[in-house]
């Protein structure tokens, strides 16, 4: 099934507070003791945990990224498909084949994934099973490595946020055997003149330890370069690395935190550069939609609007509700401007 059919229940969820409740609700001087006018919270099955031989099931309020069969939510980094395969309910990674990505953007989040590196121990140092797992596209890498009697610096071990934090401890598992990561991230936040407003957060349990406690990064992280930020949009794909190692991974599921608004996508870059081109309202009015890494741009009302996906076709901006939805009539590519409830500006495209 395609990922995106599979999250669009998902759409109505999301446009209100959803996974998580609101801050301003979580804030107790908003209510006197025992407030009986105060929300339940919401129930949530729970899930249960893995054991080697069998992963464990999601709660059922997550997203789903891998369950053992479909790797449709993962994508090449380019939004092509994947070479990366499944196998004995596992993803593995094949050495060469690149950087992987989810379509669906995360911004705050819960995120669960399990990992092994090879059972047969190669290599050493940064050489053994080393991958990845990056929030925020490739910006932020929390290491995963094969640490397990293999010393490497410490900043590059197994957990560490990479050239950044080492693991407060070592609580690796032998390679081969089934690992966990638990986090819970704060994505970074850029005001509208790109500046730091407030820096990433990560908390982490490796293989259920606490490894990092609301750490705060301090930008990038990067093999021989660290920091500093550099503005980028709320949420963005989760990645995998390719480290040249067949590192496999299972079980993975993801909770959206605080006001995640609608579910976003990370299209193709073929995608999206079917979209980009003038499109002319009538003969005195020509808008232009161009392409900013994995976002639309165009000018309208003598406004700028970055436009953000939320199916194949629609998008939408996150300052004013503008939207545009992208259809062919006939065979003429057409885009369909909106705000608000008013909407249907048909614009015809020219080139
Ligand atoms: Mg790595």
């Amino acid at each position: 099934m395609h990922p995106m059919k599979t999250h669009l229940p998902l759409l109505a969820l999301a446009v209100t507070c959803t996974l998580a409740a609101c801050a301003d609700d979580l804030d107790p001087r908003q209510w006197i003791g025992h407030d009986r006018t105060r929300p339940l919270p919401r129930v949530v099955e729970p899930g249960s945990a893995s054991t080697q031989d069998q992963p464990g099931k999601a709660p059922a309020d997550a997203i789903v990224l891998f369950d053992g069969t479909s790797i449709a939510p993962w994508v090449a980094m380019n939004g092509e498909p994947t070479r990366w395969i499944v196998k004995d309910g596992a993803m593995e990674c094949v050495p060469g084949s690149g950087y992987i990505r989810t379509l669906q953007c995360f911004g705050d989040a819960q995120v669960h994934v399990e990992f092994a590196t090879p059972a047969q121990a190669e290599g050493s140092s940064q050489g053994r099973g080393n991958s990845g797992f990056f929030l925020g596209m490739t910006r932020y890498e929390i290491q995963i490595l094969d640490s397990y009697n293999n010393p490497t610096y410490a900043d590059g071990s197994c957990a560490s946020v990479y050239n950044q934090y080492p693991p407060l401890v070592n609580a690796s598992r032998p390679p081969g055997q089934w690992q966990s990561y638990d986090l819970v991230w704060t994505a970074p936040r850029f005001t509208p003149d790109g500046a730091l407003q407030s820096p990433a957060r990560l908390t982490l349990l490796h293989n259920g330890v606490l490894v990092h406690h609301n750490a705060e990064l301090i930008g990038n992280t990067g093999w021989v370069t660290r920091g500093p930020y550099h503005p980028h949009p709320e949420k963005l794909p989760l990645c995998i690395q390719d480290h040249g190692n067949p590192v496999r991974f299972r079980n993975i599921w993801v909770r959206e935190l605080g006001r995640p608004g609608r579910p976003e996508y990370y299209l193709a870059d073929a995608t999206l550069d079917r979209y980009t081109g003038k499109y002319e309202v009538n003969k005195d009015w020509i808008v232009e939609i161009t392409r900013r890494d994995g976002n639309l741009f165009f000018q309208w009302y003598g406004e700028d609007f970055l436009v953000f996906a939320t199916s194949p076709n629609r998008f939408f901006a996150k300052t004013t509700d503008v939207q545009v939805e992208f259809k062919t009539e006939g065979n003429v590519p057409v885009a369909y401007f909106s705000i608000g409830e008013d909407g249907g500006m048909r614009a015809i495209k020219v080139k």
